[in-house]
């Protein structure tokens, strides 16, 4: 899989909209943090009002394979008689997409990609920075893309809204309000026919599970409740950043939010003796050097006062490790106690856990923190991994999957 860097992506889009209909209108949303002009296409002739989010995260670019189904999509059901528009914003987070292009218009491999990954902690992120007031967790700073997309959904009141994410390891699912939800079945099944293993558990602790690989939308409101429940002395200070795009358009909108994954299984090597606890407690080691390393790191007063970029989401791991050891430990409890030989739900957590572990590092790393001896282990123990058991998914499954999944979202609001 090889995909666009940005600014090639949106001069394709373009291209591919401006060919199809030529009356559309291209809009400008708003500034970036960098002073980059945000556009949005609007494209006529639809039944409903809809609003596609690409690059609601950063580092999440399948929204580019996404956004030209959707495209597609638009072309089959235009009329002229449809008095509705599409809105599509091909990249929604445009500073924080350019800092992570260079690994996927390369060959994806596991190394690239966390050697020039980007992806800012939720108080920094786009698509976690919508107000939100509950309880005593208040937010009311949104980033000036958050606010160029809210001024969007303000004049569109879109019915439908699909913010354009993905996952990376194997394991598709999606989220989906819940008067979407008699859909799961179907989109479960979608997911299956185009090869791809409808994720279960939900890896998301506090949503309704609809179907295998359809869950219910992660509202704030409920990550909330679920962490006072875990912790009803603890203090929800970390707890930094606002609400998110479904939360803000509110029930009315049927919101839907895809994790397509870019990589698949390619084998399954045999674990030898390897027991589920015996990886568990890899997996929850893992955790605790990062931890304490953040400690050592954000012990030095000059990295814990920088305002670099790439620090935030190392100094938010930081900040919430008590709350997150908590969760982890919770998570893994069972597996601790399991004499059953590791299952592939086990490494899917693990190698999960190892991304994000190893993206923390380098970005601690490039935003001028040390080198660690521990960060370039996990770098290669992930990317041996994934060179012994992934492969890339094929760009044509992703956006044939993307764009059956679009089709039966907006049917069941026709
Ligand atoms: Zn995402």
């Amino acid at each position: 899989m090889q995909l666009l860097p940005i600014d090639a992506f949106i001069a394709h889009l373009r291209a591919s909209i401006q060919a199809a209909f030529g009356n559309a209108e291209e809009l400008r949303l708003g500034t970036s943090r960098f002073g980059h002009p945000i556009p949005a296409f609007k494209i006529p002739g639809q039944s409903r009002r809809a609003v596609f989010l690409g690059f609601s995260h950063p580092n999440e670019p399948l929204g580019e394979l996404i956004l030209e189904a959707v495209v597609r999509e638009a072309i089959d059901r235009y009329s002229p008689n449809q008095r509705a528009c599409w809105y599509l914003v091909p990249v929604w987070d445009l500073d924080g997409a350019r800092e992570n292009e260079a690994w996927w218009s390369g060959i994806v491999t596991v190394e690239r990609m966390i050697d020039h990954w980007y992806r800012p902690a939720p108080s920094e992120q786009v698509e976690w920075t919508f107000p939100l007031d509950y309880g005593d967790v208040r937010f009311d700073q949104p980033k000036p893309e958050t606010e160029a997309v809210q001024r969007l959904l303000d004049v569109v009141q879109p019915e439908v809204l699909m913010s354009l994410h993905n996952s990376v390891f194997p394991g598709a699912y999606t989220l989906i309000s819940p008067q979407g939800a008699s859909l799961a079945p179907r989109i479960s099944e979608t997911l299956c026919t185009h090869g791809l293993r409808p994720l279960s558990p939900c890896p998301i602790p506090y949503v309704e599970t609809y179907a295998d690989g359809v869950f219910g939308l992660p509202h704030a409101r409920l990550e909330i409740d679920y962490l006072r429940k875990l912790d009803p002395r603890g203090s929800l200070s970390f707890y930094d950043n606002g609400a998110a795009s479904f939360d803000y358009v509110g029930s009315s909108c049927l919101s839907f939010v895809m994790e397509l994954p870019l990589f698949d299984w390619a084998s399954h090597p045999d674990d030898g003796h390897l027991r589920r606890r015996d990886l568990g407690a890899r997996h929850l080691a893992a955790w605790e050097q990062l931890w304490e390393d953040l400690e050592a790191a954000f012990a030095d007063e000059d990295l814990a006062q920088s305002d670099d970029p790439l620090l935030s989401s190392p100094r938010y791991f930081y900040q919430r490790r008590d709350a997150d050891r908590a969760t982890i430990r919770h998570r893994l409890a069972k597996v601790l106690r399991s004499l059953d030989p590791v299952q592939s739900v086990d490494w899917e957590n693990y190698m999960a856990d190892l991304l994000t572990i190893a993206t923390q590092y380098s970005q601690l790393h490039r935003g001028g923190g040390p080198v660690l001896p521990t960060a370039m282990n996990v770098r290669q123990e992930l990317g041996q991994l994934a060179r012994d058991r992934l492969c890339v998914l094929d760009p044509a499954t992703i956006y044939d999957a993307g764009r059956t999944l679009v089709g039966l979202v907006l049917n069941e609001i026709r």
